[in-house]
């Protein structure tokens, strides 16, 4: 029997797997994704992404984590799973690196849910469910925010009295599994201008983008919690914190309506009325649509100058996830706006989805890299477990 690592990241409205070999460098020997859970929760196996298969129970994320483990024991049956990695979406203050889940860190991750309650308990609920099926191996939780901890205190703080700032009301940001996997793609793809100053966009469902320089993060949008930032599928992103003093005032929301509507009725979805997958919207022939794809577009070329001015400049805009990796037409929308810092795309090289797809004259490069967080996460659980 072959030792094996396994890998769950839970997010939203899905969850990510993939088994690993334990030696280092060992590719994924399977992988796939359940989505929509919630609403008719249906599996992508790797041998069937075309087809996804319904869940038989689909009452949210812990039957579905339980299926999903029951699955993959069977699945992994003629291996030896030696130990499991998790995506965390928030470690805080204290969870700088990756760690072995013990009781006391489980406690302080579920102690952070408040400040990420659409992900962080199916990320627990994760662990949980593996403890039940592989007791004795250690879990190792890989926290999102832990790449961001570089950054300069200016980009972390919010204007606010400092007490507050004290208690921890900072910006954290996310997608840190994502752009740690990009920093380390950059030198392969873009040479020198790797350790210059360079802008992820992460695009998919929850989309936010970081400024790095020397392929560490110097700011990103995302700030105490994911709703932040640029606009997604069904979350606002940045707003006039007024708006949500006015919705309270006049509308008579709470905090738990305010969560629900800035978090799950805004966004694309919102803005468009149709839908909150950018796949639907650039099909579709309405204003509302429309209206939807340019607003993402401009805010998101928004965040590219802001990003810019936190590092002087700009060396290379790099796309990544499910709408930065497929989506040419969303790509040439956000680098059309980008001119005036001396980006300029090759159309075609960008509609065949090249890696670089910026013109020879162009000042800055512009490439599109797929994320792989589920990488990262086995690579860090690896070595703390060799650690010991
Ligand atoms: P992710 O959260 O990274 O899985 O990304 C999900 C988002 O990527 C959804 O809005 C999808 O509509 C979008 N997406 C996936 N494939 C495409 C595509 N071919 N064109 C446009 N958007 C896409």
């Amino acid at each position: 029997m072959s030792d094996a690592i396994l890998v769950l990241n839970a997010g939203s409205s899905s969850v990510k797997y993939a088994i690993f070999g334990a030696a280092p460098g060992a590719d994924a020997l399977t992988h796939g994704q359940i989505d929509r859970i919630g609403q008719g929760a249906v599996w992508h196996p790797e041998d069937h992404p075309a087809e996804p298969l319904p869940l038989p129970h689909d009452a949210g994320h812990k039957p579905v984590l339980t299926w999903l483990t029951d699955r993959l024991r069977a699945d992994a049956s003629d291996l030896n799973v030696v130990a499991a990695g998790h995506r965390v979406v928030h470690g805080g203050r204290d969870f700088g690196e990756p760690c072995v889940v013990t009781p006391a860190v489980l406690d302080g991750i579920r102690a952070l849910s408040p400040l990420a309650p659409g992900h962080q308990p199916h990320n627990i609920a994760g662990i949980e469910a593996l403890q039940t099926v592989w007791p004795d191996i250690p879990q190792v939780a890989c926290f999102d925010t832990a790449f961001h901890r570089t950054q300069p205190r200016l980009a972390q703080l919010f204007a606010l009295p400092r007490a507050l700032t004290d208690e921890g009301v900072l910006r954290y940001g996310f997608h840190g599994l994502s752009y740690d996997y990009i920093a380390s793609q950059l030198p392969s793809v873009l040479g020198a201008r790797a350790e210059g100053r360079v802008i992820v966009m992460h695009l998919g469902n929850g989309a936010s983008a970081c400024a790095m320089v020397n392929r560490h993060s110097v700011a990103t949008t995302m700030g105490f919690t994911a709703l932040d930032g640029l606009m997604m599928g069904t979350r606002c992103g940045d707003i006039d914190p007024g708006v949500l003093i006015h919705l309270q005032r006049t509308h008579g929301y709470d905090a738990d309506g305010l969560e629900t509507l800035l978090g799950k009725h805004s966004g694309l979805k919102g803005v468009s009325e149709l839908s909150s997958d950018m796949r639907d919207l650039l099909a579709s022939k309405t204003p509302e649509a429309a209206e939807a794809v340019a607003l993402f577009a401009y805010r998101a070329s928004l965040s590219v100058g802001s990003l810019a001015a936190a590092m002087g400049g700009l060396d290379a805009l790099v796309f990544t996830a499910g709408i930065g990796e497929h989506s040419a037409e969303v790509r040439a929308l956000v680098a059309d706006r980008c001119g005036w810092l001396g980006l300029s795309i090759d159309a075609d090289a960008n509609d065949r989805h090249q890696t670089l797809f910026h013109t020879a004259e162009s000042a800055v490069a512009a490439a599109v890299i797929p994320t792989n967080e589920e990488l990262v996460i086995a690579n860090r659980t690896r070595t703390l477990v060799a650690a010991g």
